[in-house]
């Protein structure tokens, strides 16, 4: 059987995030190391930066100031350099562009402090996606924001946390989650259908109009939804000001990270070979950034690791951090599953290559 071939994932090591300097300085030396070859970055490539601002509440977030090497230095390659971002499943702030783009400023996010624009991928509403064909056991398709699909290069630059469902997020759940249009974020969190809570419905109709597939009529100023012709779009559930609309967050931890894996691989097929992974080890909450507090690390601060292959980056990120850390914090949550999967899509390899820089 031939030898499995490692990816190269470069490690910098770095305890002391107070100074921005310090740290934009070592994420500059990692990009510097997995960039592609001087020639291949055309002037007019549309670059994006994949991350993510938080929600209100938290501080954990990759702070703007941290990107000024990073962002100085790629602007010479190209003039379409971007941060992009989707839209969130859940019913906050950031779950339209308007309130995304405000907590983006509160963060410290706009085009004053890192010098480029902010793009929501999926658009005003989170509709904006398009199919991307994959192979996996869950999806023969993923919905990807459009503003993904249409960049020549992606660079995801993760926070490294636990996570609630998937124990675990890196970079598979940066690209996963984080590059999916709103229809696709519900199809990897549920398996079920929105319920409508009659109790909280007023009538007003906004979910009627907004429902691509006439699935919701109104029925003695009461909505109600026709089950066979919903496609799980996931509109109604942010358009209704009363929170009559609920997802269910149903689906299983196992099968939640590995349909969210196989949407990563559908961002990775978007943009093809044109992506790197940045995962930045400090602050390692239990919890993401979508949490709206501040929790305690987990762990000391470690540095940062990137590559070109997702599943070596996290695996990497995983080992380095511990991934008893992990399984202590979610202790019925296996993370390893999402790299598992990931490997057997054919998405990277777990077997890497550690260098330090
Ligand atoms: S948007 Fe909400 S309140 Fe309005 S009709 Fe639909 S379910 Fe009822
Ligand atoms: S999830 Fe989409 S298709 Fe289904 S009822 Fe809501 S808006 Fe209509």
């Amino acid at each position: 059987m031939a030898k499995k071939e490692k990816s190269k994932v470069y490690v910098k090591r770095l305890d002391d995030w107070t100074s921005a300097e310090k740290v934009s300085q070592a994420l500059l030396s990692i990009w510097q190391q997995i960039a592609p070859p001087e020639d291949i970055m055309k002037k007019n490539d549309f670059l994006a930066l994949k991350l993510t601002f938080g929600e209100e509440g938290t501080s954990g977030y990759i702070k703007a100031a941290w990107l000024s090497g990073l962002i100085g230095f790629l602007k010479q390659k190209t003039e379409n350099l971007f941060i992009v971002e989707t839209n969130t499943l859940y019913r906050e702030k950031r779950s339209n562009a308007i309130g995304h783009l405000q907590v983006a400023h509160s963060h410290g996010y706009n085009i004053q402090t890192t010098g480029i624009p902010i793009i929501i991928a999926d658009g005003l509403h989170g509709r904006d996606g398009q199919n991307i064909a994959i192979r996996g056991e869950h999806f023969e398709h993923a919905r990807i924001a459009k503003a993904v699909c249409q960049s020549d290069w992606l660079i995801c630059l993760s926070h490294v946390t636990g996570h609630i469902q998937s124990g675990f997020a890196g970079s598979l759940k940066n690209l996963g989650m984080g590059c999916a249009a709103r229809a696709g974020k519900l199809l990897q969190h549920s398996k079920t259908l929105p319920e409508i809570i009659v109790e909280k419905c007023i009538g007003c109709g906004a979910c009627m109009k907004i429902c691509p597939a006439n699935a919701i009529g109104l029925k003695k100023k009461k909505a109600i939804l026709v089950k066979e012709r919903c496609i799980g779009c996931g509109e109604c559930t942010v358009v209704c000001r009363t929170g009559a609309i609920e997802i269910k967050y149903d689906e299983n931890v196992v099968k939640f990270q590995e349909k969210m894996v196989e949407y990563a691989l559908g961002a990775k097929v978007a943009v093809g070979s044109r992506m790197r992974c940045i995962n930045l080890i400090y602050n390692l909450t239990k919890n993401c950034d979508c949490m709206s507090k501040d929790e305690s690390p987990l762990v000391p601060d470690i540095g940062m690791v990137g590559g070109i292959d997702p599943v070596a980056v996290d695996k990497a990120s995983l080992d380095m951090a511990g991934i008893d850390t992990f399984k202590q914090a979610h202790a019925e949550i296996d993370p390893l599953i999402q790299i598992q999967h990931a490997e057997k899509i054919g998405l990277g390899t777990s077997e890497y290559d550690l260098i330090e820089i």
